[in-house]
């Protein structure tokens, strides 16, 4: 596990409209929560936290080059995971 992206990464998604994103991690390719790489090519997708409108904190998954997103309104990381890798499986 890495630390939070440099901050021009964190400044590109707010500039996507990814403005109440607090938190940005970029999952190792060894790491359980390993993401497969975008279906635009790039392995630069991260896992983004963000407020959620009932308060708490739920995930995303982003690619930070083409800005595909997965958001499932949850705050289970593994689910958002499973969507994403799942998805690019199919192309
Ligand atoms: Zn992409």
């Amino acid at each position: 596990m890495v630390g939070p992206a440099p901050v021009w990464e964190a400044q590109r998604m707010k500039n996507r409209t990814f403005d109440d994103v607090v938190q940005i991690i970029k999952p190792d390719t060894d790491s359980q929560y390993r993401l497969r790489p975008c279906s635009c090519g790039s392995s630069e997708v991260v896992y983004a936290q963000y407020a959620g409108p009932g308060g708490g904190l739920l995930w995303r998954v982003v690619c930070t080059d083409c800005g595909a997103t997965v958001d499932l309104q949850t705050d289970v990381r593994h689910d958002v995971q499973l969507e994403w890798n799942g998805r690019n499986n199919h192309g």
